[in-house]
């Protein structure tokens, strides 16, 4: 049965392999987990970040991220490892680096904890345009793509890096709701907030995870401790709405917006 997000498309030319990635659906090349946070998607999420991106965006707040290699995890231990971690979340955010990258293996883990936690909601970011992956990507990227709830795509673009953003970069990238259950997490979101940084606090060393300002990783070196935020302010910024204009959510939440091709 095709997937949600191929059913009835043809698909053209593949990607470059550079841009496919890996077929392994076993292991996920991991640079860092975060356990609980407010700031890459709605409620409260664990975040894993993958390592390796073909991208090379200017001005790209992870450079480090670039490189393959990171820790290889077995998706079965990964999946445990989440699965294990005390408290309620709302869903699992990709990120990276580059989730498409590795899309057989993220494949395998989102399944896995959806089968445990079919509550949760799947959000994944990509550098690539949605309709690029449709089009061309590799069997296992559209796979992924049928598989997420929320998808927010597009490159990092620098000077679209200020203003109105909340989860994303820089305002040319789209949040997509793929699903019924990804457009009722959006729901009380105003999408058009700045985005959220938050700093975590642990054994003396300082964390950052979201959308951080247009220089952060230059100052970030002099964040001064006592700006890292405790989990209670965290969600006091969490960037949900107090008050929702009915008529102004669905002018920027649309699920599926036109937007440029990518090159
Ligand atoms: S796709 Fe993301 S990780 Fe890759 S270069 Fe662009 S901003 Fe950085």
């Amino acid at each position: 049965m095709p997937s949600r997000a191929t059913a009835g498309s043809g698909v053209d030319a593949l990607l470059p392999a550079r841009h496919r990635g890996s077929d392994d659906p076993t292991t996920v090349k991991l640079a860092r987990i975060e356990p609980l946070t407010h700031a890459l998607g709605p409620g409260a999420r664990v975040v894993g970040w993958v390592q390796g991106c073909a991208l090379a965006c200017e001005g790209c707040v992870v450079p480090e991220s670039h490189a393959t290699g990171g820790e290889p995890w077995p998706v079965d231990e990964l999946a445990a490892r989440i699965l294990a971690l005390p408290g309620d979340r709302d869903g699992l955010t990709l990120s990276g680096g580059e989730p498409m990258l590795q899309a057989p293996a993220l494949l395998q883990l989102v399944r896995r904890l959806r089968a445990e936690r079919p509550t949760w909601t799947f959000m994944s970011y990509t550098g690539y345009l949605r309709s690029v992956l449709e089009r061309r990507g590799s069997e296992g990227q559209r796979a992924l793509l049928g598989e997420l709830d929320l998808l927010v795509d597009g490159p990092f673009v620098a000077r679209r890096a200020e203003g109105t953003t909340l989860w994303r970069g820089s305002s040319n990238q789209r949040i997509h709701a793929l699903t019924p259950a990804g457009r009722r997490a959006l729901q009380g979101y105003d999408l058009d907030r700045p985005g959220i940084t938050e700093y975590v606090l642990d054994d003396g060393a300082l964390r950052w995870t979201g959308i951080p300002p247009a220089g952060f990783r230059t100052a970030e070196t002099e964040v001064p401790r006592e700006r890292a935020l405790t989990w209670t302010q965290v969600r006091a910024t969490s960037g949900k709405r107090v008050r929702r204009e009915p008529d102004h959510r669905a002018a920027t939440a649309s699920p599926d917006h036109d937007h440029e091709e990518q090159g």
